[in-house]
This record gives C-alpha cells, sequence and structure tokens, in this order.
C-alpha cells in the first residue's frame, strides 16, 4: 500500500496529520513530510485522512 501527496494541491491545512499522526507530520518549517508506505495497520487511519483531506490531496494504491 503506498500513499502519495499531490503536493501540487496541498495547502497543508493538516487535517490529515490529525487523522494519521503516524503518517503524516508537519516538519519544523511547516512542511507536510509523510510515510509513503505505512504499515497495513494504519491503513484505516491513512483512508480516514484521505477522506478528511479537503483539497482531496491524498492520493492511495492499495496495491
Ligand atoms: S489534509 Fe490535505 S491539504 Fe492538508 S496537509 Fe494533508 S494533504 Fe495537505
Amino acid at each position: 500500500m503506498k500513499v502519495r501527496v499531490d503536493r501540487s494541491r496541498c495547502q497543508v491545512l493538516a487535517q490529515c496529520v490529525f487523522a494519521a499522526p503516524d503518517v503524516f507530520e508537519l516538519d519544523e518549517d511547516d512542511r507536510l513530510v509523510y510515510d509513503a508506505e505505512p504499515d497495513d495497520a494504519l491503513w484505516p487511519d491513512v483512508e480516514l485522512a484521505a477522506r478528511s483531506c479537503p483539497v482531496k490531496a491524498i492520493l492511495l494504491d492499495d496495491n
């Protein structure tokens, strides 16, 4: 399972950070950083994060 954030869409609104804090976080410069291949156990949180993103910038690949 893979996660990708379309940075041309992302406005660093951070809803994903609240939904899946083990996968998404903001660095000290308030840039979004994320685990592109999170553990399967985190997938429900990742899906919630994708649904929560107001600009639909989180793209999921479950292959
Ligand atoms: S919720 Fe969406 S817009 Fe906000 S930081 Fe996450 S990916 Fe970016």
